[in-house]
C-alpha cells in the first residue's frame, strides 16, 4: 500500500502543478490519473498564458448576437437543444455575472492570480526544462471592423491603468508582425506581455517529470474509487490502495464525478471546445496565437501544425462530438490565413470546466476533513495552473498565501 501525505487526483496542468508545488515543499505526494499527465482538457487548448486577461468571456448582450447563436449561425458558439433546460440555471447566473459592475468585480478578484500567471509558469518551466516551449511573442487580437474594435475601448483603458502592455495597430502594422495574414481586418491589438506555448501536452508532461524527479509518485487509478479509510482517504490504483490524510480534487470537468457522491454539489458547467491542426500552405507561418474576434476562433502555431480552436459549445460533457462550428468558421479562417490540409482525421473535443462567475474553486472542500478543491478554471486553466499550484500548496502547508484565497472559496456557493 502506498502511503502519502497528499493524493492529488487529476494530472492535468492544474493537478500536476499542485503536485509539483507540494513535493517541492517536502511533502510525500501521489498524483493519480487514469490517463497520462496532460492528456485531458490540458491537451487541447490554444496554448495562451493569458497574464493580460482583464474581463472574462461574457453572455451575449445584443439581441442580434443571441439570435445568431439561437439560429445556429454563430461561428463562436453552438448548443445542443436538449441540453438547454439542464444548463439554463447556469446560463442565467452567467448572464448576471456578465453585467458591467460584476465584470469589474471579477476583474479585481481574479487579477492577483493573473498577475502571477507567467512568473509561476516561468519558475516551473525553468526547473522542468520546459522553457523551450514558451514563446514570448505576445497574442494578436484582430478586428475586422471598426465596431468590434471600438468595443475594446474600455478594456484597453483598464489595461493602461493596470500597466498591462498592449499595442493597438492598424491592419498594415499588424501584418508586419504576421506577414502571412491576409488583409481582411482593419484593426489589431498586440498584447505584448502574453506568453504562449508550442505544445501544451509537452509542458504538462515536463512538469510531471520534474514532480517524479523530486520524489513524487505517479499512479494510475480511477478517482471515483476515493473513499474514507479512517483516519485517511483512500484511492484504489493499479499499484494497490493509496492512502493520505489530504486529497486534492483537480479533475477539471470530471470533478463532479467524485464530488457529487460525497454530497459536494457545486454549480459547474462545461463549455465544450474543439481543435484541429492544419498544415500551412506554401511558406505561410504564424509567430504567435491569433484571435479573429469577429468570428470567435483562434489560430495558434503548435508543433503539430496550425491549431484552430473553437469557442463554446453548450452540450453534455459526454455527448458525442458535433463539430459543426468548423463548417461555419473555416471560410473565415481560410480567408485570413492559408490553411492547408487537416493533420488529423477528426477534430479533438475538450470540455472547459466553468463556474458562472468565471472564478475557479481553490481551497478546502466544505464539510469534508482533508479534502481540497482546485478546479473550474474555465478558459484559463493553462494560464492559472502553476499559480493555483502555488496558492493551494501554500494554504495546505500553512504558509502565508501569495494572495487572498477567499474569492476562490467554495463557500461562495454554499453560504
Ligand atoms: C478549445 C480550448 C481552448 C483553450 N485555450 C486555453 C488557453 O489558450 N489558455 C488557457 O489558459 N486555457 C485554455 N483552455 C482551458 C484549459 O485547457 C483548461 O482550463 C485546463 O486544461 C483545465 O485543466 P485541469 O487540469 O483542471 O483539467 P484537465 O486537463 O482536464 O485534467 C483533469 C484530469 O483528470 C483526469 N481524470 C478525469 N476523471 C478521472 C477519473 N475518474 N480517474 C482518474 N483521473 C481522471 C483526466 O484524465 C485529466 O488528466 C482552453 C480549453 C479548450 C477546450
Amino acid at each position: 500500500m502506498a502511503r502519502a501525505d497528499v493524493i492529488v487526483l487529476g494530472a492535468g496542468i492544474v493537478g500536476t502543478s499542485i503536485a509539483l508545488h507540494l513535493v517541492k515543499r517536502g511533502l510525500a505526494v501521489a498524483l493519480v490519473d487514469r490517463a497520462g499527465p496532460g492528456e485531458g482538457t490540458s491537451y487541447g487548448n490554444t496554448g495562451i498564458i493569458e497574464g493580460n486577461t482583464i474581463f472574462p468571456q461574457v453572455f451575449p448582450s445584443s439581441f442580434a448576437a443571441l439570435a445568431r447563436i439561437a439560429l445556429k449561425r454563430a461561428p463562436e458558439a453552438n448548443y445542443h437543444l436538449t441540453f438547454l433546460p439542464k444548463v439554463a440555471p447556469w446560463l442565467l447566473a452567467f448572464r448576471a455575472a456578465s453585467r458591467p459592475q460584476r465584470l469589474l468585480e471579477t476583474m479585481e478578484l481574479m487579477r492577483p492570480l493573473f498577475a502571477r500567471a507567467i512568473a509561476e509558469h516561468d519558475a516551473l518551466a525553468g526547473e522542468a526544462g520546459a522553457a523551450r516551449y514558451l514563446r514570448r511573442t505576445g497574442w494578436l487580437k484582430l478586428y475586422r471592423g471598426d465596431k468590434s474594435f471600438a468595443a475594446q475601448a474600455r478594456e484597453l483603458e483598464l489595461a493602461a491603468s493596470l500597466g498591462i502592455a498592449n499595442v493597438p495597430l492598424d491592419g498594415e502594422a499588424a501584418r508586419t508582425l504576421e506577414p502571412s495574414l491576409k488583409p481582411v481586418f482593419k484593426h489589431a491589438v498586440h498584447w505584448t506581455g502574453a506568453v504562449s506555448v508550442s505544445n501544451p501536452l509537452a509542458v504538462t508532461r515536463a512538469y510531471a517529470a520534474r514532480f517524479t524527479a523530486l520524489g513524487g509518485i505517479m499512479l494510475s487509478g480511477d478517482a471515483r474509487s476515493l473513499h474514507r479509510a479512517e483516519p485517511h482517504w483512500r484511492v484504489d490504483t493499479a499499484s494497490g490502495p493509496a492512502d493520505a490524510g489530504d486529497v486534492v480534487i483537480a479533475l477539471g470537468p470530471w470533478a463532479p464525478d467524485v464530488l457529487d457522491p460525497l454530497g459536494i454539489k457545486l454549480p459547474l458547467a462545461v463549455k465544450r471546445g474543439y481543435h484541429r491542426h492544419y498544415r500551412a500552405k506554401g511558406n505561410a507561418a504564424l509567430s504567435r496565437p491569433i484571435l479573429d474576434a469577429d468570428n470567435g476562433y483562434c489560430l495558434a502555431p503548435m508543433e503539430q501544425g496550425i491549431r484552430l480552436t473553437t469557442g463554446a459549445e453548450f452540450a453534455a460533457r459526454d455527448a458525442p462530438p458535433t463539430p459543426v462550428q468548423f463548417d461555419r468558421l473555416l471560410p473565415a479562417a481560410q480567408e485570413l490565413f492559408a490553411l492547408g490540409e487537416p493533420v488529423e482525421p477528426q477534430p479533438w473535443l475538450g470540455a472547459r470546466p466553468c463556474f458562472a462567475d468565471s472564478r475557479p474553486v481553490i481551497g478546502r472542500a466544505p464539510r469534508q476533513r482533508g479534502l481540497w478543491l482546485a478546479y473550474g478554471h474555465g478558459h484559463w486553466g493553462l494560464t492559472l495552473g502553476p499559480a493555483t499550484g502555488r496558492l493551494i500548496a501554500e494554504m495546505m502547508t500553512a504558509t502565508t498565501p501569495f494572495c487572498d484565497p477567499k474569492p476562490y472559496g467554495a463557500e461562495r456557493f454554499t453560504h
